[in-house]
């Protein structure tokens, strides 16, 4: 920025909120470079990024603008949206999002900024959330189990049918059946997926999928232009020919429609947008994915399951950990790791809100409303498509013109497919005079129907769409979480309720390396609720997302500008998402070179275990490649594994700065290395939070990265999601990248899949880091990734006298993150990694990363967001802990009866009568005067993970478990 730029900013204000969302102050910053011995920010930088790959500038990117400013420029590209009355339908629907929910839950930090629920004794309240959505899935599906969330429909799609293939040994076959009217994006994402599983696919009639020999199929219900298929005969045709089933089924129908657990479904997946989540262009909202008890082990994605406490009492937990990628790794079944956490947890409390009744009802009157519009149609003559319908009917044989024309005219949006259908799918937010509106754009204006005179021939004479045979039986939402919190008083208390067990930002830093727990700033999160944002269908024609298009293209405009890449593809919606996406687009790439025989991979052995599991699922070969006993690639093994694999290598993952927390001064030289053997270069961009502004993964050797913009650019992290894993690539990559056949992206090749259901992902959170970036501008985010890396190296200098630092740069710093080793400590006093995170709990602390990327290790990772004073507090904690640890030692206190192994201490114990213990009551939960001043109680003993796997219990226990 020039002198100019800077006075006038100044003048404006506008250089304020990077000392909002920066921790430490001016004063801060001198003590700790004065403790860590240096003289200045930059002589830090320079010890500690390589010279080599340095930008030597600052980024091109326009002025910062203060919170007001960017909020009015925001507001005003909004605006350039239109938010017409939607009746797309295809997967999306309008829905009111109970006022109660939206401000206590999606507009509040208490739920939208705590972690994912790794350390359940402080998360019972998101895990009882999600627990939740877990059994309003199975009540409705009708299935054994499911799990807290996928990414989306069409994903979800694909793991059904990955799950498919592993699971049904019975059939020979690597052919899978979709039914020609399951959602067409939902296709889109199948066919990226099935190419790179060797899979076929079968696009057939659902009616003829006993004609084929198949391994699974999936159906949707109801489908895609509307028809609610004999789902029974179609399982049971499916399952006479042993092929398994899986149904795409929507939830709100599922209300009224038998459910396909009764009709013997193997899986039952779907999204759950429509209880409560706006549109948002696409995301951010959670799929489901549930399915019978024989595939419970196989299940993609986080399970919430019951166990019990130190004290016997009911705990919740993520069940079955050692499913996951991190320990699975190239094994792994999916690479699904952030979901849509606090999206699932508003569509449980949807249902919460709404109970089983709630629930009948809005589900009723959509569907009467549909029925009301069918019989008018009906009675001008229009023909419809099917006899049967929920909310969805297609019109046949119609003037799509003319009623393309009145439905502008009255700001309505309609689906129009390409063969002169039109599509209308009711809703929720319908109402009788929208139906009026729908008669005019559909025949006219002189149609003298009335909508009540319709209605009380639709009670009349039963006018349904819901064949004979085919209607819900079976009870659903019977659990008292489902009953009891019906008046706002009490539902505002149940969500306050839960808050109030789990620990978030807003009570204390989460030092969790590798996952960038920053400020998520309240600016930055106002726009997602607007309405401009919020109610928009990602099939909405893109005239009507211009406010949107606007804010995409200057994102990625400014991230291209930031990583040093030539395009962005703005579709994954995680990282590993993301991962998966690069991966396709290099193999699309060398496939398109003639090179496509190219399938190794190589990945270190640091690698975060995303990593390998998304090589595997684009069936690749995972090559490791060994780290040195300094954490860093090991050179020599790298050039005998390209010289090795020289004609297949394909690619090569890394991360940088390496999971260990260091920049490898190598990287340039690896790079190379795999490009002069063909390979190219993926960077893994989780940990950008250490690069931007100083160095570019483009410009040091990447020819892809992904970037979680739910760490590095201030998106948060919900409770375990959502995120959005965009990717930067290099020019040849760009036209590989996913496209999408509902809304085709420019510049992308028409063969290239999508790896989402819609074309910008979970475009409506886009704007979280949209704003970030613009109220920091170019010196605000090479100040915030300076103060990450001295953040870090002071925690560091801090902590080595009392833990042992594991890896550090050649000048002895640490990037953004430090490793600490407890193997040692372990060995001397018994006291585990695992003791440390549980007794930082009582010192009002999340533990950090546990275990990753070494076993036995803590990784620390404070972000610039964290002021000294914090800083100083954790470690304090932490070295308050290491005396405890010391008395062990000592023998002063038991190995098996300690503050540590007991931690972490509730209410519970301090009111047992029998306390015995060889350490008071207060030095067990008040260890610090920081928590006498304000507790954060965990709301249950340490959870017993292994009684919970033996015992699995995804559903939520009766009140009786609490009771006992
Ligand atoms: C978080 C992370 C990922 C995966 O990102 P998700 O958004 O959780 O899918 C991949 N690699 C590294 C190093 C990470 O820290």
């Amino acid at each position: 920025m020039s002198t100019d730029n800077r006075r006038l900013a100044e003048l404006a204000g506008h250089d304020a909120f990077v000392h909002r969302h920066n921790g430490p102050g001016t004063a801060d910053v001198e003590a700790m470079l004065a403790t860590l011995g240096v003289e200045s920010m930059p002589a830090l930088i320079d010890k500690t990024i390589p010279a080599g790959i340095r930008l030597g500038r600052e980024l091109d990117l326009d002025p910062p603008r203060g919170e007001a400013e960017s909020l009015t420029y925001l507001k005003r590209l909004a605006r350039q949206n239109k938010v017409f009355k939607t009746y797309i339908g295809q997967g999306y629907y309008n829905t009111h999002t109970p006022a109660v929910i939206l401000r206590n839950v999606l507009e509040n930090p208490g739920w939208y900024t705590a972690y994912t629920p790794y350390q359940p004794e402080i998360a019972q309240g998101r895990l009882e959330g999600l627990l939740n959505f877990q059994q309003m899935v199975m009540d409705l599906t009708g299935m054994d189990l499911a799990n807290a969330s996928l990414l989306d429909e069409a994903t979800a799609a694909a793991e059904a049918m990955a799950l498919c293939h592993r699971a049904n040994k019975k059939v020979k076959s690597d052919r899978f059946f979709v039914a020609d009217d399951v959602f067409p994006q939902t296709l889109d994402v199948l066919r990226t997926r099935a190419a790179y599983l060797d899979i076929e696919l079968v696009v057939d009639a659902a009616e003829r999928v006993a004609e084929h020999e198949v391994f699974g199929a999936l159906f949707q219900y109801p489908g895609d232009t509307g028809r609610i298929h004999d789902l029974g005969a179609l399982i049971a045709q499916a399952s006479e020919r042993r092929a398994m089933t899986c149904v795409a089924a929507d939830l709100m129908s599922l209300a009224l429609l038998k459910e396909p657990g009764a009709l013997g479904a193997d899986i039952v997946l779907g999204n759950s947008q429509r209880f409560g989540v706006p549109m948002g262009f696409g995301g951010p909202h959670a799929a489901f994915f549930a399915a019978t008890d024989k595939l419970k082990r196989s299940i993609p994605g986080r399970i919430i399951g019951v166990s019990k406490d130190s004290r016997g009492n009911t705990a919740l937990r993520m069940a079955m950990q050692t499913r996951e990628q991190h320990i699975r790794r190239e094994k792994a079944t999916s690479n699904i790791c952030t979901a849509q956490a606090l999206l699932a947890n508003i569509a449980g409390f949807y249902a919460v809100y709404h109970g089983a009744e709630g629930i009948r009802t809005i589900a009723t009157r959509i569907h009467r409303l549909t029925s009301i519009l069918a019989e008018g149609l009906r009675r001008k003559g229009v023909a419809l498509e099917n006899t049967s319908w929920f909310d969805t009917l297609t019109l046949t044989g119609v003037d799509a013109g003319k009623i393309h024309g009145r439905a502008l005219t009255h700001e309505v949006n309609l689906r129009f497919h390409a063969d002169g259908r039109v599509g209308v799918s009711l809703d929720e937010t319908t109402t009788p005079a929208d139906v009026a509106v729908l008669f005019d754009v559909l025949l006219g204006e002189e149609h003298d129907l009335s909508v009540s005179a319709l209605d009380d021939a639709v009670i009349a004479e039963n006018l349904g769409g819901i064949p004979e045979g085919q209607t819900r039986e079976s009870a659903y939402l019977t659990h008292p979480n489902f009953t009891r919190y019906r008046s706002e008083t009490e539902m505002l208390r149940y969500l306050k309720r839960l808050e109030n067990r789990d620990l978030s930002l807003t009570h204390a830093m989460i030092p969790l390396g590798s996952c960038t727990m920053k400020l998520n700033a309240t600016s930055e999160m106002i726009p997602i609720t607007w309405p401009e944002f919020a109610n928009i269908h990602p099939f909405a024609p893109r005239d009507q997302a211009v406010g949107y298009k606007q804010m995409i293209d200057e994102l990625s405009a400014f991230l291209v500008e930031i990583t040093g890449y030539d395009h962005i593809s703005m579709q994954p919606n995680s990282g590993a998402q993301g991962e998966y996406a690069g991966l396709v687009a290099i193999r699309r790439y060398q496939a398109a070179q003639g090179q496509g025989h190219r399938d190794i991979c190589l990945i270190p052995s640091s690698a975060h275990g995303t990593n390998p599991a998304s090589a595997a699922m684009a069936h690749m070969k995972v090559v490791v490649v060994e780290c040195d006993e300094r954490g860093n690639i090991d050179i020599d093994d790298l050039r005998a594994k390209v010289e090795q694999h020289s004609e297949r290598l394909s690619a090569i993952m890394i991360t940088y700065p390496s999971t260990h927390g260091v920049f490898e001064e190598t990287v340039r030289e690896v790079c190379r290395l795999v490009h002069d053997h063909g390979g190219q270069v993926y960077i893994d961009g989780a940990n950008m939070n250490a690069q931007v502004g100083i160095t570019r993964p483009g410009d040091f050797g990447g020819d892809v990265s992904h970037l979680n913009l739910h760490k590095t650019f201030c998106i948060p992290h919900g409770g375990g999601g959502p995120g959005m894993g965009p990717i930067g690539v290099k020019a040849h990559l760009a036209p590989f990248v996913s496209n999408h056949v509902v809304t085709p992206i420019a510049g992308v090749r028409e063969d290239s899949g999508a790896v989402a259901a819609a074309a910008f992902g979970s475009a409506s959170i886009l704007p979280i880091s949209w704003a970030y970036i613009k109220m920091m501008g170019a010196r605000g985010l090479r100040e915030a990734t300076e103060l990450a890396i001295l953040n870090a190296n002071y925690i560091a200098r801090r902590l080595e006298a009392h833990y042992p630092v594991l890896y550090r740069g050649v000048n002895g710093t640490v990037a953004h993150e430090c490793i600490i080793d407890i193997r040692p400590l372990k060995a001397d006093s018994g006291i585990s990694e695992e003791d440390i995170a549980k007794r930082l709990m009582d010192y009002g602390f999340h533990a950090p990363t546990m275990s990753f990327p070494v076993p036995g290790t803590l990784m620390i990772e404070p972000t610039e967001s964290e002021s000294l004073f914090e800083i100083d507090r954790f470690c304090d904690a932490m070295i308050a802990i290491r005396e405890e640890i010391r008395r062990v030692e000592a023998g002063e206190w038991p190995q098996d009866n300690n503050p540590l192994v007991n931690a972490p201490h509730t209410m519970a114990d301090l009111m047992d009568a029998a306390w015995e213990r060889p350490y008071d009551r207060e030095l067990g939960a008040f260890p610090s005067e920081a928590v006498k001043a304000a507790k954060v109680w965990p709301a249950v003993n340490r959870v017993d993970n292994v009684f919970g796997d033996r015992n699995l219990i995804c559903s939520c226990p009766s009140i009786d478990a609490y009771r006992d």
